[in-house]
């Protein structure tokens, strides 16, 4: 399907505009012609990417797990993406309101890695002491901490974190200070995934 552009966006990557002087950004999200598909390259980046080591096998395995027709949850990729890249250690760090999904990924994942998980009240700090305003009558009402949930698990030495149901901002601070990559895994797939045994193909 092509999405329609009104005319006066449309955007010729060949001319693309120079902001800042002596800095040039590419507008992929405007142009139509999309000649990076057969072998153009309008970037300034010309050379130097890294793609080798853990970095070429990162991407050798997401371009097969692309391509590959057998459908997949996202927690089986996680897994066999983990798997080829030699992880031994999953981070999962959680929203409290989901504790049960938690569990089960921890219970699926542990079959196969190190799991640590750390819920969002870790630490309980009080949120009055954050300035925050509570949203119950209560005398004590924690806030969410994840700078505390990455801290914990780099101190576990994660090799990969996952975000369970980290509603937004937390989730954009836990990533920010993970040491370990993360990735989000969506809630709602889920239901779906039952108990089930991942399949590793080796
Ligand atoms: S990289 Fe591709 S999509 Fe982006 S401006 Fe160039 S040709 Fe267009």
């Amino acid at each position: 399907m092509e999405i329609f552009i009104p005319a006066k966006f449309i955007y010729d990557c060949s001319t693309y505009r120079v902001k800042d002087p002596g800095r040039k950004s590419v507008q992929c999200a405007l142009c139509r012609n999309k000649e990076c598909l057969i072998g153009k390259n309008c970037s300034v980046i010309k050379s130097g990417l890294d793609y080798s080591g853990d970095n070429l096998k990162s991407i050798q395995i997401s371009a097969w797990l692309e391509s590959d027709p057998t459908k997949r949850t996202k927690l089986e990729e996680i897994a066999i993406y983990s798997k080829r890249l030699g992880y031994r250690k999953i981070g999962i760090a959680f929203c409290i309101e989901h504790e049960r999904e938690a569990r089960l990924v921890y219970d699926i994942l542990s079959r196969y890695f190190d799991v640590f998980s750390v819920c969002c009240k870790v630490c309980s700090i009080e949120k009055e002491s954050l300035d925050i305003r509570k949203t119950v009558e209560s005398e004590f009402e924690a806030a969410c901490n994840p700078i505390g949930q990455a801290l914990l698990l780099n101190d576990d030495r994660t090799d990969l974190n996952i975000m369970l149901g980290l509603k937004t901002g937390y989730d954009i601070l836990f990533a920010k200070y993970s040491e370990a990559p993360s990735i989000t895994l969506p809630l709602l797939e889920l239901p779906s995934t039952g108990d089930s045994e991942i399949d590793f193909i080796e």
